[in-house]
């Protein structure tokens, strides 16, 4: 049995990314599913054995840690309630083996690919936005691009990523009206993902870049970080792959981030471009200026550090 003190810590540490719940008999709470969204609270968690799953999307584990990794919970919140357990003999790689995901797209996602009938000033707000961003139909198909008009994510475009087998494994919602002062609003999952590797030919160079917007713009081969850094899972695919070459392209702000993550690939016999693009990103730069930039990039060495 957890003493009453570790199980106030646990049960506040769940509570903090998954929201409210309800105490059922013996340990278990149930919570809203981040990854399938039901409208009811179906992910049941039992702060005693540790298992944690989802009556409707079938998301499970053997421990907490794993649940909170998959919520994209911070080492030292996940290394606390790994001590209060004694988990002495962890092992990351059976952790990981024990823990499946099926994430979900909002049950209000509309596809953005099919015209509607009618009067619909959502959608028209949405294209519009899609539209001034550079967005074109052939992305909106190629990437799944939709909409939400209610719901938590509404008045929201989505921008879907998939894993190569065709799951999904994360989406970016971005409001299409300018006055929402949240532009972004990412589900509370894990971004240890490769975002749209569904799209990556990995047998050619790849573009790291920060958004999906600016992957979108650069249109071949570009994975949006989503951060500054890349996934665990990114960095290991890229060394799984062989690949050869990389570019790297990173706002200002991520100046650091980038030389490191250069530097890093560059040490591993990887042949590294660093694109540093002053003011704008790839996005606001479009796709010509993009590439024109590129072929002027010479390959990185140390000295730039
Ligand atoms: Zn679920």
């Amino acid at each position: 049995m957890l003493k009453q003190n570790d199980k106030n810590i646990v049960v506040s540490t769940l509570t903090g990314v998954l929201g409210s719940h309800l105490t059922l008999k013996g340990n278990e709470l149930a919570f809203y599913c981040p990854f399938c969204n039901h409208h009811k609270p179906k992910l049941q968690v039992n702060t005693e054995t540790q298992k944690w799953h989802c009556w409707t999307c079938n998301s499970g584990g053997k421990k907490l840690t794993s649940l909170l990794k998959k919520l994209d919970v911070d080492r030292k919140t996940i290394s606390i309630i790994r001590e209060i357990y004694g988990d002495s003999n962890y092992n990351p790689q059976l952790e990981d083996a024990d823990t499946k995901v099926f994430i979900s797209l909002p049950k209000e996602f509309i596809s953005l690919s099919e015209t509607p009938k009618g009067f619909n000033p959502e959608y028209k707000h949405a294209m519009h936005y899609l539209t001034q961003r550079g967005i074109t139909e052939k992305d909106i198909i190629k990437y799944n691009i939709g909409y939400c008009k209610e719901g938590l994510y509404g008045q929201r475009v989505i921008i879907p990523s998939y894993n190569s087998d065709g799951s999904l494994n994360y989406f970016v919602s971005r409001s299409y009206y300018p006055d929402n002062k949240m532009k972004y609003k990412n589900p509370p999952i894990s971004k240890n993902v490769i975002c749209f590797d569904s799209q990556v030919n990995w047998n050619e160079p790849i573009i790291l870049c920060e958004g999906v917007f600016d992957a979108i713009t650069i249109k071949r081969n570009a994975i949006p970080l989503l951060g500054k850094f890349p996934s665990r899972t990114l960095v290991e695919k890229i060394f799984m792959s062989g690949i050869t070459d990389i570019i790297i392209s990173l706002d200002n702000d991520a100046i650091n981030e980038a030389l490191k993550a250069a530097e890093y690939f560059r040490k591993q016999g990887i042949h590294v471009k660093m694109m540093y693009l002053k003011d704008k990103d790839a996005a606001d730069m479009g796709y010509e200026k993009f590439y024109e930039e590129l072929k002027k990039t010479k390959e990185f060495s140390s000295e730039e550090l």
